[in-house]
């Protein structure tokens, strides 16, 4: 449940990945006239920080379902895989919630209402393992009328950094997703696995799959790696300027240059 898993059909995007982290490491190490050892360092320090990935649903609960047939328990699931894999080169520790199409509810648990309620128990459980993590999950988003489209970040205010994860977190929505001019949005008080998080930790309703656009967009491998690469990057800024407000400011230059890539 909580293990790394590569998928065969990964490896090409994987080994590209490879080749650009290569190229934007050494290339960042160059035009900063920075030694190998400094960046071999910061690859430790950011090692040590992990990252919860939720994928929402899961089994019996589908989450929405979009214009197309289009579960979101599989697009959330196949983004988490992505943003996993990215992470876990750039040396980031991955958590999951869930690695399959399962809830993870106790075994014996009867009834759906139930299993639901287990299922957040134990996702909740896994966050709170890792006290010094950042919790993202991703979800997909429904309304009843079809032209709402776009990304949107939910946030609480139970840890201080919430507010600026989530606003780095939408203006790379809006650069991935012309005419998303969403703002981030305060999650209410409803979320279970949200209000009980202290961590920093966000929300991403990654599109609408009421919209027939973001529907079939959402459907693609491509675009869900691109969905993937915009967290990946949302969450290397903002890692990257904690990092800054300490003292470096290293890591922050080296994951600007990879975007570009
Ligand atoms: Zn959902």
């Amino acid at each position: 449940m909580a293990g790394i898993k590569i998928l065969k059909n990964k490896i090409p995007f994987i080994i590209t990945l490879v080749c650009c982290v290569t190229v934007a490491a050494l290339a960042a190490s160059v035009r900063a006239g920075q030694s190998m050892k400094t960046a071999e360092a910061s690859a430790q320090a950011r090692e040590k920080q992990v990252v919860v990935l939720d994928a929402g649903h899961g089994g019996l609960d589908s989450g929405c379902v979009g214009v197309n047939g289009t579960y979101e328990k599989d697009v959330n699931l196949d983004i988490v895989k992505d943003l996993g894999a990215m992470l876990t080169f750039a040396g980031y520790e991955v958590v999951y919630t869930r690695t399959d199409d399962v809830s993870i509810h106790d075994d014996g648990v009867e009834g759906i209402r139930n299993q639901k309620i287990s299922d957040m128990e134990n996702r909740l459980n896994i966050v709170q393992k890792y006290p010094d993590c950042v919790f993202i999950s991703v979800h997909q988003n429904r309304f009843t009328d079809p032209a709402y489209f776009g990304g949107q970040m939910f946030y609480t205010t139970n840890n201080s950094a919430n507010f600026r994860l989530a606003r780095i977190m939408q203006g790379l929505f809006s650069e991935l997703q012309p005419g998303n001019d969403r703002e981030v949005k305060l999650i209410d008080n409803g979320l279970y696995l949200f209000k009980n998080t202290e961590q920093p930790a966000l929300l991403i309703e990654c599109g609408f799959l009421s919209n027939p656009n973001d529907a079939a967009n959402l459907s693609t491998p491509d675009y869900r790696r691109k969905v993937a690469f915009t967290i990946y990057t949302g969450l290397a800024r903002f890692f990257g300027e904690e990092v800054k407000n300490k003292e470096n400011t290293e890591i922050g230059e080296t994951e600007s240059f990879l975007y570009m890539q």
